[in-house]
C-alpha cells in the first residue's frame, strides 16, 4: 500500500479515533454477526494482553452475537456476556485479505465461514483482550459520546474543577471515550475554544457549544468512513475521507476556512494542538 523502502512518516496525532473504529465496526458486523471463532493464530505474542491458550479456550466455538464498540476499542460480544476487545492503538488495522505487507501481521482471527481477519499493526502497540465480563469493561472505559447518557451537562460535570487544559481534558477517556488529536481539535475549532483554556472555566454555552461540536465532527466522519492521514484503512483496504474535510487538524500555516487567518499549532502537554488564533481567543 505504501510501496518499497521506507514506511510512511507516522503523525502520532493521527491514530484511530472513534469514527476510524466505528467505521471498521460496520464493517466487519456483516462479515462475522452470528459466526463464531474457529482459530486466533498469534504471530506476535504481545499482542495478547494475558494468555493466548486461556483467550482460545474462552472464546473458540463460542456464538459471536454482535460487533460492538466503546470509545476506541471494537468489542465481538460473545454470549453469556462475555467478548474480545480489540484496540489498535497507534498504527492498528483490521484487514479482510491479507494484506501485502504480511510482516505486519500480528495475529489472524478465522471464523466459521470462511471470514479472515488479519491484525496488521507496524507499531505493534495493538493489543487483544478477553473480556470476562463487556458491560463492566465499558463502564471503565468512560462515556460514549454518541449515547444519550452524554449531555451537556453530564459533560460541565465532569469538566468542573479540571483546570488543566480543554484539550488535554478531552483527550482523557474518563470524561469522553474515543476522543483523540484530531477530533478534538476540530470539535474546539467549531465551538470557537483556544485549546489552552482552563477546562474548568469554559462557560455554559462554551460547553453546550462543544458537547455539540464533538457529536458534530464525530458523525461528520463516520459519515466520511474515518480519517485516512496516517495508516488508518478499512477492512476492504479503502481509504476514508474524513481529513479532507479538517478545518484545522494537520493544516499548520494554511488559512482558517472561517476568517483567513494561517492556522497555527502549538503543544499541550506533548501533544500538538491546530487552531485558529483569532476564531479561538484565549480569554484573559
Ligand atoms: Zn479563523
Amino acid at each position: 500500500m505504501f510501496g518499497h523502502g521506507t514506511p510512511p512518516a507516522l503523525h502520532l496525532s493521527a491514530m484511530p479515533e472513534l469514527p476510524e473504529v466505528e467505521t471498521i465496526r460496520r464493517a466487519l458486523e456483516p462479515q462475522l454477526r452470528g459466526e463464531h471463532l474457529v482459530d486466533i493464530e498469534v504471530l506476535d505474542a504481545r499482542i495478547v494482553q494475558g494468555d493466548a491458550d486461556l483467550l482460545r479456550g474462552e472464546v473458540l466455538g463460542r456464538p459471536l452475537v454482535d460487533v460492538g464498540r466503546r470509545g476506541k476499542h471494537l468489542l465481538l460480544l460473545l454470549t453469556e456476556g462475555k467478548g474480545i476487545a480489540l484496540h489498535l492503538r497507534m498504527t492498528g488495522a483490521l484487514l479482510l485479505s491479507e494484506p501485502a505487507h504480511s510482516s505486519r501481521v500480528r495475529a489472524i482471527l478465522r471464523f466459521s465461514n470462511g471470514a479472515q481477519v488479519f491484525f496488521n499493526d507496524m507499531r505493534r502497540l495493538g493489543t487483544i483482550t478477553f473480556v470476562e465480563d463487556v458491560e463492566a469493561y465499558c463502564r471503565r472505559l468512560g462515556p460514549e459520546p454518541l449515547s444519550d447518557e452524554f449531555t451537556a451537562e453530564s459533560l460541565a460535570r465532569r469538566l468542573a474543577g479540571r483546570r488543566i487544559p480543554i484539550k488535554a481534558a478531552l483527550l482523557d477517556q474518563h470524561l469522553v471515550a474515543g476522543v483523540g488529536n484530531m477530533y478534538a481539535d476540530e470539535a474546539l475549532f467549531l465551538a470557537g475554544i483556544h485549546p489552552l483554556t482552563p477546562a474548568s472555566s469554559l462557560s455554559h454555552c462554551q460547553t453546550v457549544s462543544l458537547w455539540q461540536a464533538l457529536r458534530e465532527v464525530l458523525c461528520r466522519a463516520i459519515a466520511d468512513q474515518g480519517a485516512s492521514i496516517s495508516t488508518y484503512a478499512l477492512p476492504g483496504g479503502e481509504k476514508g475521507t474524513a481529513h479532507e474535510r479538517f478545518n484545522v487538524a494537520h493544516r499548520k500555516g494554511q488559512p482558517c476556512p472561517k476568517c483567513g487567518a494561517p492556522l497555527q499549532r502549538l503543544m499541550v502537554r506533548k501533544r500538538g494542538a491546530y487552531f485558529c488564533p483569532a476564531c479561538q481567543p484565549l480569554a484573559d
